[in-house]
């Protein structure tokens, strides 16, 4: 019963001193520096810094794609440094669906078997898995696009469509590394709307980006700077 820090309140991010240094050839790089973020569930953050300041470093971390040198990761309530590949895979699948600047879809899986892999890992039978990937890409606006190759889409619908593989196995946080990086304004609104959308369901929307606009959508921002994350722009 450690998460709740005021009643009603329930922490499902909890990173307190985490340091990451890369090894390159024999020097040591530090990139995050002595970083502590909690975020209670339903909360909509962006993390904003410019470019190398450590966000994607960030994101590795609380996506459980990459462990920190040195810290303490709580994720959901669960101490995830340390499990092994299995159990690490395990918790991404449950908590965490991922967008990326540059959408990452399969070019050569359509819309909906796009849309439909992470519900493969979990086990879902082709036709449950077939059923709910339709109703994730009509809830993003792509009903009359899911046997469509990601070469046949715009940027914006293939971010879309990326949003809603990210969401299929309904995830209780959306971490997304500069989701509107790569298209234009009338697009970007769209992802942005549909974050706010997810965030008013309950999601918990993490969201990084080095644009002071974008991160102006979230209800509170973090800033990082040479590694070092604060409340307050440095
Ligand atoms: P951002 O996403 O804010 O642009 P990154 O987290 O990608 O920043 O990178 C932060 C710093 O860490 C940069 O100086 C980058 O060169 C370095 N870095 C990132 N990944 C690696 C890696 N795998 N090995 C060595 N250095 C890295
Ligand atoms: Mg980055």
């Amino acid at each position: 019963m450690p998460l709740r820090e005021k009643e009603g309140t329930y922490m499902i991010l909890q990173l307190d001193n985490i340091y990451k240094d890369y090894l390159t050839g024999k020097m040591v790089v530090p990139v995050l520096k002595d970083v502590t973020l909690h975020v209670e569930e339903g909360e909509y953050v962006a993390i904003m810094g410019p470019s190398g300041s450590g966000k994607s470093t960030l994101m590795n971390i609380i996506g459980c794609l990459d462990e920190p040198t040195k810290g303490t990761f709580l994720l959901n309530g669960k101490n995830v440094l340390g499990l092994s590949d299995n159990e690490i895979a395990e918790e991404r699948l449950h908590n965490i669906g991922f967008v990326f600047q540059t959408f990452q879809l399969l070019p050569r899986q359509t819309a909906l078997e796009n849309v439909a892999l992470p519900l493969v890992y979990a086990g879902i039978s082709k036709k449950e898995r077939k059923k709910r990937a339709a109703q994730a890409l009509e809830k993003v606006g792509l009903g009359d696009r899911m046997s469509f190759l990601p070469t046949q889409l715009s940027g914006g619908q293939k971010q879309r469509v990326a949003i809603a593989r990210a969401m299929v196995n309904n995830p209780k946080i959306l971490l997304a590394d500069e989701p509107t990086g790569a298209l234009d304004s009338k697009s970007s609104v769209q992802v942005l709307e549909l974050f706010q959308q997810l965030n008013e369901e309950g999601v918990t929307v993490i969201m990084i980006t080095h644009d002071s606009g974008v991160a102006q959508h979230a209800k509170r921002v973090v800033y990082i700077f040479d590694g070092e994350l604060s409340e307050k722009r440095g």
